[in-house]
């Protein structure tokens, strides 16, 4: 359960170094997240029984990339960092991901 080939499929592609990723139990204030990201201390929290990982993993790692690169993305372009924003991008590379493998 490591998805270890995404994620350094995603640090490549995006040139950032990986962030932690750990697997937790339904966060209990949100029913419908499958997945989110902690910010400053980079880990991206995936929940066990989400449906696809691959993917709830590529979205948080969006936001990661956002707060990385945040500053001048985000200035030049707001739009970005919005959840559709990252979620189209993280559809979009999994695509990637899976056609290469
Ligand atoms: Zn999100």
């Amino acid at each position: 359960m490591t998805n270890q080939n995404l994620l350094t499929f995603l640090c490549k592609k995006h040139k950032v170094p990986p962030p932690y990723v750990k697997y937790v139990d339904r966060p209990h204030w949100d029913d419908e997240v499958e997945g989110y990201y902690v910010p400053k201390v980079h880990i991206l929290c995936i929940w066990k029984g989400a449906e696809d990982k691959e993917l709830v993993l590529a979205h948080e790692f969006h936001h990661y990339v956002d707060e990385v690169k945040g500053d001048l993305l985000q200035r030049l372009e707001k739009r970005l960092s919005t959840e559709d924003g990252v979620h189209q991008r993280a559809v979009r590379d999994l695509k990637e991901f899976r056609a290469a493998s």
